[in-house]
Parts: structure tokens; sequence; C-alpha cells
């Protein structure tokens, strides 16, 4: 088999309540793992495992700890600065944390000044069709203002949350390879 080389750094963030919890248990769960005991740095907030992605293995080790300290300025500008790459979440039901993604996004700038970080602007609770209060248009130009990728998910409905895994994966690749 090929070699899934050192773990990619894959970070989520978000406000509180978008769904970055479900996307890590999702992602610890995942049925397509190799095998079911290859998530040994396991806990609730950081979790590492090899999964495949076209046909090739990766080693991701996925942060959520975005939430833990709230008020540690300190800690979250470290955070920040920690990824590979970004999952930038919102829910499509709270225009706040729509906002709150773009001030999140611009922070990221300032501490990945080159462009090739790669990040996804996630829109997630896409099933809660009547509550929605951020159409897929707007998320689409606020992906595009910010240069990055888009997708609309629904972590409740296990939908295209393994997109955006491997979205990002695929981007970390593309960087890889021009380098
Ligand atoms: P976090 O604070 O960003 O970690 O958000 P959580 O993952 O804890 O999710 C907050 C709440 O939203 C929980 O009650 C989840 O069950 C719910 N939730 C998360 N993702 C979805 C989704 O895609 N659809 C729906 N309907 N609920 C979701």
């Amino acid at each position: 088999a090929a070699d899934p080389g050192s773990p990619y750094r894959v970070v989520l963030l978000g406000a509180s309540g978008v769904g970055k919890t479900a996307f890590a248990s999702i992602f610890a769960g995942a049925a397509d793992s190799m095998d079911s005991d290859d998530c040994e740095l396991c806990g609730d907030e950081v979790c590492e495992k090899e999964i495949e992605v076209d046909g090739e293995p990766v080693t991701i080790t996925l942060l959520d700890t975005w939430d833990a300290e709230p008020d540690n300025e300190w800690a979250q500008e470290r955070y920040m600065q920690t990824g590979d790459a970004y999952l930038l979440l919102y829910s499509i039901t709270d225009r706040t944390s729509f906002l709150r993604a773009s001030e999140l996004r611009i922070s990221l700038r300032r501490f990945h000044p080159a462009h090739h970080t790669p990040i996804i602007l996630v829109g997630n609770k896409c099933d809660l069709v009547r509550r929605r209060e951020v159409s897929v248009s707007e998320g689409r130009a606020c992906a595009a203002v910010f240069d990055c990728k888009f997708i609309e998910t629904s972590a409740a409905m296990q939908h295209n949350v393994w997109q955006a895994f491997h979205g990002i994966v695929r981007q970390l690749r593309l960087r890889r390879d021009s380098k």
C-alpha cells in the first residue's frame, strides 16, 4: 500500500452550535475507515486516522478544540496557526454564525498570509430548510470573496460531510504537488 505520509492537521472552526462536534464524530466513527482500531489518538477534541481519498491513503489529525477556551484569546490565536487546512463552519439557520465565519476567515488570513492554506467554507444544517437564514448564493458569494471553496452539508443527515473532508485533502495534495 502507498505510504499515507505525515498527518495533515485539519482544524474545525466556527461559532458555537454550528456542528463542529457533529463533524468530528462523523470523522471519528468513519464507516470507511480501513480498520476499526486505527483511531489511535481519538479523544474528544483530537482524532487522528487514516482514510482513503481518490484511492490514495492519507492521515488526518482533526482538531476540534475551538470552543474549549472561548475567552482565551491567546489559545484561540494559537489554534488559528496550527492548521494545515481549515473547515470553516457556519449554520445556514443562523446568520450570526455566518458573519462570525467571515470574521474568522479574516483572522485566518492574518495568520496565513500566503494564499495556499486550504480553507473550505461549510454551510451546515442544510436539512433544516424551513429555518434557513443564509441562502446558498450568499454562501457561495462569501466563499468567492474570501477565495475559498464552498459546500453545504448536513451532519445530521451525514450529507456532504465526507465530501468536505475529501475536498480538503484534494486541496492539500494540489498544494503539495505544486511545491
Ligand atoms: P458545535 O458547538 O459547533 O460543536 O456544534 P454541535 O456539533 O455540538 O451541534 C450543535 C447542535 O446542532 C447539536 O444539537 C447537533 O445535534 C445539532 N446539529 C449539528 N449538525 C446538524 C445538522 O446538520 N442538522 C441538524 N438538524 N442539526 C445539527
